[in-house]
């Protein structure tokens, strides 16, 4: 069902992507079927230009969202302000935490990883053997390791692929993020399927961490960090 794909909790559409280097944080990626080709059209024009278009991080489950979700209010991992430094949630309401997490991580059964439509992507023919990928805003601007392969998808960004950013700038909803990268003719069905109700009736199933809050906050969440199409 599509409302099982617009919340993580569907596999049917999906088909590995062979594209592995040893050095990214997934094991597996999985995408969607339908970008497939498109995927592969974009890499190996990216080829051509000298660089190693490569995926880190493609489809996500509702429940791998949730365990990110729950590790950063908990503590487990950090929370990080706009310019990607720790920040200390202790002191901070309910709704201001979920409000820090949500600029950097999808509200589970809300995540674009989701559909398998939407990758993370970067340039390993750019990566020194021992560098550590960390997928922040400096890596992909200026003089930053990948910048010259995010100069030239800035040029590929017509949609000609099909491919776009949906967190190009910064809206006071999720942080730029110029890695990310979606396929718009697919990804714009479950965008728009990606109900307030549909969310609700997910959510109310999980246990996330402060989901109380969340529940009564969803339709500004809805508003702000969820709705970029
Ligand atoms: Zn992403």
């Amino acid at each position: 069902m599509v409302t099982d794909i617009c919340t993580g909790d569907a596999r049917g559409h999906l088909m590995p992507w062979k594209r592995v280097s040893s050095k990214v944080k997934d094991h597996e990626i999985f995408i969607h079927k339908g970008i497939f080709e498109p995927l592969n059209e974009l890499c190996e024009q990216a080829y051509d230009k000298g660089f190693n278009l490569s995926v880190c991080s493609g489809y996500r489950s509702f429940q791998r969202q949730a365990n990110i979700w729950n590790d950063k209010l908990s503590g487990k991992k950090p929370v990080l302000d706009a310019l990607g430094r720790p920040i200390n949630i202790e002191n901070l309401t309910e709704w201001e935490k979920i409000e820090a997490v949500l600029r950097w991580s999808a509200l589970p059964g809300a995540s674009r990883h989701h559909w398998g439509t939407d990758i993370d992507v970067y340039d390993s023919a750019a990566m020194p053997q021992d560098y550590e990928l960390q997928l922040v805003h400096r890596e992909t601007v200026g003089d930053g390791i990948f910048a010259s392969m995010h100069e030239w998808l800035d040029a590929q960004m017509d949609r000609r692929h099909g491919f776009y950013r949906p967190y190009e700038s910064d809206n006071g909803g999720i942080l730029p993020e110029r890695w990310h990268l979606s396929y718009a003719p697919i990804s714009k069905f479950y965008s728009d399927a990606t109900t307030l109700t549909s969310l609700e009736r997910r959510l109310c199933e999980s246990g996330i961490c402060l989901l109380d809050t969340v529940l009564q906050n969803l339709e500004l969440i809805y508003k702000r960090f969820i709705c970029v199409d």
